[in-house]
């Protein structure tokens, strides 16, 4: 098949190649035949085809049609995938799994979309049990920075409100053809048994830490001027001259409280 491949640049295709990099991503997902695992991005089947020596049954999300096809042949030989040819940013994940049978999630992710996929996966949460993903190096350290470390921002707090998030390992451009230019990371993201805060009206808590972050270098005074007064900053317990950066999850929703009250 790879002989026969067009490998395409604008769907972010990366595709693994290195054994060692394979068999441990593999341990991490660790398969289990009673677990049906949903794959974005399978491509060539780097991850695929040896997760399918565990009997495990795949369903693969892939936007590049030659691939598709590819599976599809695949499938009619009697190998144990279901395709679904589409963008995943699009793809309602209702489909597949339901709260009684969360899914199970995995990918070499393309780099492109990372982003907006994390936002577009919350809106499944509840139906999503575990996903291991492959990211680019710097989106993972991103998404796990805490409170004070410079990467932390909107996406840190809204992941990190539903996901307990877990860095695993690296996985440097040589173990991809074509190589990416950045290094790489392996992550894990678990819903929490316990939220570490209740938000009843999570749309507009969203909508809250975005404006909080609106400006990363200006304090909540002046990020939030327009919405909540420095009084009611305070009276949060939070000094306005505190920037977005530095706040807890737990700060952000007593913050938001104070938002609701003056409402
Ligand atoms: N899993 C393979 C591997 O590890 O070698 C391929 C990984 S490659 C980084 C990303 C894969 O995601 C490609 O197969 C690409 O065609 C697919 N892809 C890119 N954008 C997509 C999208 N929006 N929806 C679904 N699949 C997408």
């Amino acid at each position: 098949m790879s002989e026969q491949h067009v490998t395409r640049k604008r769907f972010g295709q990366h595709f693994l190649c290195d054994d060692g990099v394979i068999h441990a991503i593999v341990n991490a997902i660790s398969p289990n035949k009673d677990q049906p695992l949903v794959e974005i991005g399978p491509g060539r089947g780097a991850l695929t085809l040896p997760l399918l020596e565990y009997d495990v049954a795949m369903r693969l999300i892939e936007i590049d049609r030659d691939l598709v096809a590819w599976w599809n042949s695949q499938k009619q030989q009697g190998v144990n995938v279901e395709v679904y040819d589409c963008d995943v940013l699009r793809f309602d994940f209702n489909e597949l799994g339901s709260e009684q049978e969360p899914i199970k999630l995995i990918g070499n992710l393309p780099y492109n979309i990372s982003s907006p996929l994390f936002f577009h996966l919350i809106n499944f949460h509840t139906i999503i049990k575990d996903m291991c993903f492959m990211v680019q190096k710097e989106v993972a350290i991103r998404l796990a920075a805490k409170p004070g470390e410079k990467p932390y921002n909107s996406l840190s707090v809204w992941l990190q409100l539903h996901y307990q998030i877990e860095l695993l390992f690296d996985v440097p451009p040589e173990a991809f053809a074509p190589p990416p230019k950045v290094d790489s990371s392996i992550i894990r993201l678990q819903p929490h048994s316990t939220p570490p805060v209740s938000i009843s009206d999570k749309a507009g808590f969203h909508k809250f830490i975005k404006a909080c972050f609106a400006q990363k270098r200006k304090t909540l005074r002046n990020n939030l001027k327009k919405i909540l007064d420095a009084e009611k900053i305070d009276a949060a317990g939070i000094d306005p001259s505190r920037r977005a950066e530095t706040l807890s999850i737990e700060e952000f929703a007593a913050l938001h409280n104070q938002l609701s009250h003056s409402e």
